[in-house]
């Protein structure tokens, strides 16, 4: 998750999966070939590619394909569709229909070099590989990384990732800053994790001004940043880690509401007359891209 746009990553899976072959996977009833996904496979490199079977299981605004070795996290299945419909509420995204394709696995033949949870806005699915993901990382629960990814979800159905990216792109790193920040303030902050089954347990992670201060302070002496080369949203990518970004969203839903923030988001997404951020940052922030940041590093005190 960290470092790497969810929104790029599936195309150099892609690249990885077409160059590896493995024994053949196959499993008992219930289970779906032919998806999206794997015909996608099929067609590139036929004779390279073999089918790795998925097990279909359907909710109101999901299909969920899980391999056998994916069994194992069936508890991000669980507790998917309430996490989906938070999100949809949260965002007030209008789904018209549409369901997101998920592809949950494990270390499985040519689909194990997939480390990582991501969404690929054009194809509108999420692959997750629950053993590349867990247990290392420090959350030890796959849903948040779900949660992560479905935020993504979300920002395309509503906004349209290449859009947010489009009005960045006079900075270096375009719009991940804003793609991953939104991400993860909605992982932590939208989500409550309390409620769901508690296999394994996640505790609700809703940070205060307070956390992330210390948080971010913590960050900034042990990687030795020098916030001094950070004053404009284009430096933001330098900083390498999602937490910051996090920390500007977080930053500009308190300070100006979530309504605004959304309006700031939308002014960017028309087909004609959109804004650059530049410009979003003017109207809907009052400041410019400069003060903006130097306002942002005053509120954390950094
Ligand atoms: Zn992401």
């Amino acid at each position: 998750m960290k470092n790497l746009g969810g929104f790029l990553l599936p195309c150099m899976a892609l690249v990885l999966l077409l160059g590896v072959t493995s024994p053949e996977v196959s499993f008992a009833k219930n289970k779906q070939s032919g998806s999206k996904y794997t015909q996608a496979l099929k067609k590139e490199e036929p004779e390279k590619v073999r089918l790795i079977d998925w097990y279909l299981y359907k909710t109101d605004n999901l299909n969920f394909y899980m391999t056998e070795g994916g069994k194992k996290y069936a508890y991000v299945y669980y507790d998917a569709e309430k996490i989906v419909e938070q999100e949809i509420k949260y965002f007030n995204v209008d789904m018209d229909g549409d369901k997101i394709d998920i592809f949950l696995f494990g270390n499985e033949g040519f689909l194990a070099p997939i480390r990582e949870a991501a969404y690929n806005g054009d194809q509108d699915l999420m692959v997750m590989n629950g053993d590349g993901i867990s247990p290392p990382h420090r959350l030890q629960d796959i849903r948040y990384h779900f949660a992560h990814e479905m935020a993504h979800a979300m920002t395309n159905h509503k906004w349209g990732m290449d859009k947010l990216n489009y009005a960045n792109m006079k900075y270096a790193g375009a719009g991940t800053w804003l793609i991953e920040g939104i991400a993860e303030y909605t992982a932590k902050q939208q989500i409550q994790y309390t409620k769901m089954k508690d296999v394994p347990p996640l505790k609700d992670l809703g940070y205060g001004k307070a956390t992330y201060t210390k948080e971010l302070k913590k960050l900034i002496e042990r990687n030795h940043i020098d916030m001094g080369y950070v004053n404009q949203t284009g430096d933001l990518i330098n900083l390498g880690e999602y937490f910051f970004y996090e920390s500007v969203v977080y930053f500009m839903i308190e300070t100006k509401g979530k309504d605004n923030f959304f309006s700031f988001l939308e002014s960017m997404t028309p087909s004609k007359r959109a804004l650059d951020i530049d410009e979003a940052i003017k109207k809907y922030y009052g400041k410019s891209n400069k003060d903006f940041i130097k306002d942002w590093k005053k509120y954390y005190g950094l």
